[in-house]
């Protein structure tokens, strides 16, 4: 574990993001069965029973998620898809939801165990599941999101780090040259019809500069322009431990946040950003 890279910090090497999804497997899985810590529900997308699981492929300086993304041997228990998908199911029953996801790090690492926990929720009475993705492992691995697309109730929401190549190293810890994945992860998720949104940690001026933004939006409208219209862009919030990301990534933000960037949406299309933003102007 001498060289498993934990956080950011300042002259940090950066790593291959596919090594390490393959080393992270090594802590988080057992068989197909993968280490969660939590299992709840929450407000979010309107109502949703979520497992909290651990262990992730990228380092983000900008991540909300608690130490059992850079600590994963620390955290956790091993659960089989059957645990989980019961889990999940008591506390659907339990708030009256009907949606279910998996949170709390990168849900793709482990696909023997997602691959299954999907058969059992595309069988049940659930309406949908929610995947939240870095889209590394959707952008390297075809065949996955090939598999992905058997199922009718998975809705992936990709979730972009960077504009460039540089920033994505800077923010991410990840090799420049896997920039690319997420977006070809978006060519996949399209080219085998699947479900998805993509998101990105765009609309905050202080860990993402114009020129940057217009470049992510550039890519995104260069793959399909609606993209790039619906983009659900976000912040940066103040959790206890992003905060302690940003300091040991010798990053310091103002707070409180007061401006963001324009929605990229047509006007009267940017009703998301607007409720969830509402409270900011925007930067000119
Ligand atoms: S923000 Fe997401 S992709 Fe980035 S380190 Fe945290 S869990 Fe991983």
């Amino acid at each position: 574990m001498g060289t498993y890279p934990r956080y950011i910090t300042p002259g940090l090497e950066t790593f291959d993001p596919i090594q390490l999804a393959r080393e992270t497997e090594e802590i988080v899985c057992k068989g197909d069965a993968r280490k969660y810590t939590d299992f709840y529900a929450t407000g979010v997308y309107g109502g949703i029973a979520t497992g909290y699981t651990c262990g992730c492929c990228l380092r983000c300086v900008f991540c909300w998620v608690d130490w059992s993304r850079d600590f994963p041997e620390r955290y956790g228990q091993f659960y089989s898809p059957e645990e989980v998908f019961g889990n999940l199911g008591d506390a659907a029953r339990q708030y009256r939801v009907r949606k279910l996801r998996i949170s709390g790090a990168e849900p793709t690492l482990g696909k023997e165990h997602l691959l299954k926990v999907l058969e059992l929720v595309e069988a049940s009475e659930f309406d949908q599941f929610i995947l939240e993705t870095n889209g590394m492992l959707f952008g390297v691995d075809r065949g996955y999101v090939r598999e992905i697309s058997r199922f009718e109730k998975p809705h992936i929401r990709v979730s972009l780090k960077a504009g460039t190549a540089e920033a994505f190293a800077e923010k991410t810890g990840a090799k420049p040259e896997t920039f690319e994945l997420p977006f070809s992860a978006i060519r996949n998720l399209l080219d085998y019809d699947v479900s998805f949104n993509v998101a990105a940690m765009s609309a905050d001026p202080r860990i993402m500069d114009q020129k940057e933004r217009e470049s992510l939006i550039l890519k995104l409208a260069e793959i399909e322009p609606r993209l790039a219209l619906k983009l659900e862009e976000e912040v940066v919030d103040p959790y206890k431990t992003t905060l302690a990301r940003l300091e040991y990534g010798g990053l310091r933000l103002k707070w409180p946040l007061r401006q963001i960037y324009p929605p990229v949406k047509l006007p009267g299309e940017g009703e998301f950003l607007r409720r969830r933003l509402g409270r900011y102007a925007y930067v000119h």
